[in-house]
């Protein structure tokens, strides 16, 4: 048996070499790294692909919620509304923005914003939420979309874990990242489209946005040293977008892939009384960027302890939610509960999940795990 890995980036490479190994030369030979033919190329395949007018390639998934967030002209002290239980990204850009992040408890079944609470953080300073699509499945966005159209609020999705998720919203079927003002991914090598390095993308249906978060990237400008605004150097290198234009033919594929290893992991648990298998949504897919078990009694850490000794890898994400990171004290609201975050963080167990778990690795995980209890 091969060796089980979290993600199995190796395997998946030799399996599309051939085609990326042919796309990287030939970038190497045109040397036309920065801004060469394959960025554009790129940005328009994953705009038909989406569904979505525009796409801006970026740097990476961090930079993609600050140039969205900039572009949006919010004011020092004005108030985001986010998700305690995510990757701390999402909220350090808020905070560096001289923003104000506000933080709220996630639904213990989805892992995602609770609307109602959503609701209950809005005052007079809120100017905009930003949804995670947390483990590669749609936050309540039918919900969420009404309470910002009510307060008059902008939506930027975090899509970083849910690249080519659909989601229905008024019984129609859209991309996750392209219902909100703006959605935001990351191509850090271990999502679910990944570059050999850091790349990331706004995409948003508004001309104006789009012509905003363009001249953020690069520089503030349109014109070459005329800048119209403050901006960032945040681009997706040449070599980047020629693997991602490779990789994203697979994408669909590739969920499929994790889908199915999903299913594989769901029979195994099925019914199991100490283990909660992910919850899946009516109105969107799940992707499983991470295949993420809910260990009952305690037990979690030393069912992580006898995965290892089997030598089978996992992961806590997240092991501490925001408002009890250091970092982001100041933002921690004393007069609300985070309690499902903090059961999550204590009880959430992630898998190996990747494209190309095979069904004796698969039978391994699940035989591995279930014999703990035993
Ligand atoms: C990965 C990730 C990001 C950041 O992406 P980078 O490309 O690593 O900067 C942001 N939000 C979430 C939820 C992520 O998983």
């Amino acid at each position: 048996m091969e060796q089980i890995r979290m993600v199995d980036l190796q395997t998946q490479y030799k399996r599309l070499q051939a085609d990326i190994d042919t796309a990287m030369q030939s970038v190497l030979q045109s040397t036309a790294f920065i801004n060469g033919p394959a960025v554009k190329t790129f940005q328009q395949n994953l705009a038909d692909y989406l569904h979505v007018k525009h796409v801006i390639p970026c740097a990476n998934g961090t930079d993609a919620l600050q140039i969205a967030l900039m572009a949006l002209r919010l004011k020092p002290g004005d108030e985001v509304i986010t998700s305690t239980f995510t990757f701390i990204a999402t909220v350090e850009v808020i905070a560096l923005l001289q923003l104000k992040p506000v933080l709220v408890d996630v639904d213990p079944h989805t892992f995602t914003l609770i609307p109602a609470e959503v609701e209950k953080a809005i005052t007079p300073k809120t100017k905009a939420i930003i949804p995670v699509h947390l483990f590669g499945q749609g936050a309540d966005m039918n919900r969420i979309s009404q309470i910002a159209k009510d307060h008059q609020l902008f939506i930027v999705e975090d899509s970083a874990q849910s690249i080519g998720a659909n989601y229905i919203c008024d019984g129609e079927s859209s991309k996750l990242g392209t219902l909100g003002n703006v959605g935001c991914t990351s191509f850090f090598p271990s999502k679910n489209l990944g570059c050999f390095g850091d790349g990331g993308a706004c995409f948003t249906n508004n001309d104006e946005l789009a012509a905003q978060m363009r001249m953020i990237v690069n520089h503030g400008s349109q014109k070459k040293y005329y800048h119209k605004v403050i901006g960032v150097n945040s681009r997706l290198d040449t070599i980047q977008a020629a693997v991602l234009d490779v990789k994203l033919k697979h994408l669909d594929d590739f969920n499929k892939r994790r889908q199915r290893a999903a299913d594989y992991y769901d029979a195994a648990f099925k019914n199991h009384n100490e283990l909660t298998t992910p919850h899946r949504q009516e109105d969107s897919d799940h992707i499983f960027h991470q295949y993420t078990l809910k260990v009952a009694n305690g037990k979690r850490d030393a069912l992580q302890a006898h995965l290892k000794e089997a030598g089978i890898p996992s992961m806590v994400y997240y092991p501490v939610p925001l408002h009890q990171q250091e970092a982001f004290a100041e933002f921690a609201s004393t007069d609300q509960s985070f309690s499902n975050a903090e059961q999550l963080s204590r009880e959430v167990l992630s898998l190996p999940m990747h494209t190309e778990l095979t069904e004796i690795q698969l039978t391994h995980i699940t035989d591995t795990i279930l014999s703990f209890f035993e």
